[in-house]
Order: structure tokens, then C-alpha cells, then sequence
């Protein structure tokens, strides 16, 4: 039974992230999937605000940097959206290796694009629009 809940704000989902984020002991991949507008990016400032990795006001949607870095050396967290990737050559200049050789969260909008093969546990997390403001939030399941 998938873990589910609804929210009715960007301010909720970011406090539902906050809290979700004292679940995730890096090294770890947390996958975001869901339609543009869904608050993937909404998600993240919450994981990584409760990471304190950054300021929720601070993490802001890597849809055209493709990857931004939060955090210190111990506590790096990773977030990617491979929206704009094209194809496997763009992939690979993302520079996901270095990402996993490092002790860190990595979090990915539009993962779905190119599946990786991930040498640490994942985490999948599904967002749906309900209409309005109302989310769903699914975590699918945690390996
Ligand atoms: P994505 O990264 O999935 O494209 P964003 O997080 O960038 O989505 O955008 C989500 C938009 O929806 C933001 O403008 C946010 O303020 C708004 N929003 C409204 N209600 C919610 C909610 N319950 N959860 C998340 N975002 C919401
Ligand atoms: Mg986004």
C-alpha cells in the first residue's frame, strides 16, 4: 500500500518535504515524477530545507542549469530535472557519476526520461494534480 497524502498548498507540500527529509540517510536517490506544475521543484525545497542542506527560498528549478548543489561536504544535496535532456549524450554530460561517488542525496524531476541504473537505495515519489491547489503525494516505494 503506497504511502499517500494530499495537500492543499505549496506550503504544505514544502512541510510535508521538511518532514519526509528526516526519513532519507543519505547516500540515496529520491525520484520525482509527475506532470509540469505537479510541485516537483515545490517538493525539493522542502527535502532540502529539511536536509538543511539550503533555505527552502534558495532552491530554485533546475530546468535549464539541469543541476544545482546545496549544502556543505558532508551533507550535499543534488537536484537534477532531465526535462530538457534530449538524448543519451546530453545524459552523460550531466556528470551522474560524480554525483554518486559522492555521499549525498540526489533528487531527480523527470527521471522517467532516461532510467538509471542507481548503485544506491531510491526513493520514488509520484505527484498528481487534483485541481486547484490540491496535490497528491505518493511515495511508491523506498528500496
Ligand atoms: P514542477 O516542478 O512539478 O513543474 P513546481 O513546483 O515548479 O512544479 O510548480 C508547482 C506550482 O504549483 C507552484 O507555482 C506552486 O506554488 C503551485 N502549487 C499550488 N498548490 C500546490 C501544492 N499543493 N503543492 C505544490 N505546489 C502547489
Ligand atoms: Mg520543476
Amino acid at each position: 500500500m503506497p504511502e499517500e497524502v494530499i495537500t492543499h498548498s505549496a506550503d504544505e507540500t514544502i512541510q510535508w518535504g521538511r518532514e519526509f527529509a528526516t526519513r532519507l540517510q543519505p547516500p540515496v536517490l529520491v525520484l520525482l515524477t509527475g506532470d509540469l506544475g505537479t510541485g516537483k521543484t515545490t517538493l525539493t525545497k522542502g527535502l532540502v530545507s529539511g536536509l538543511g542542506a539550503a533555505n527552502e527560498n534558495d532552491v530554485t528549478s533546475p530546468t535549464f542549469t539541469l543541476i544545482h548543489v546545496y549544502g556543505k561536504a558532508q551533507a550535499k544535496v543534488y537536484h537534477g530535472d532531465l526535462y530538457r535532456i534530449e538524448n543519451f549524450h546530453d545524459f552523460e554530460t550531466l556528470g551522474l557519476e560524480d554525483m554518486f561517488a559522492a555521499h549525498a542525496v540526489v533528487i531527480l524531476e523527470w527521471s522517467e526520461k532516461f532510467p538509471l541504473p542507481s548503485p544506491w537505495p531510491v526513493v520514488r515519489i509520484r505527484l498528481e494534480h487534483l485541481g486547484a491547489d490540491a496535490r497528491r503525494i505518493l511515495v511508491l516505494d523506498r528500496s
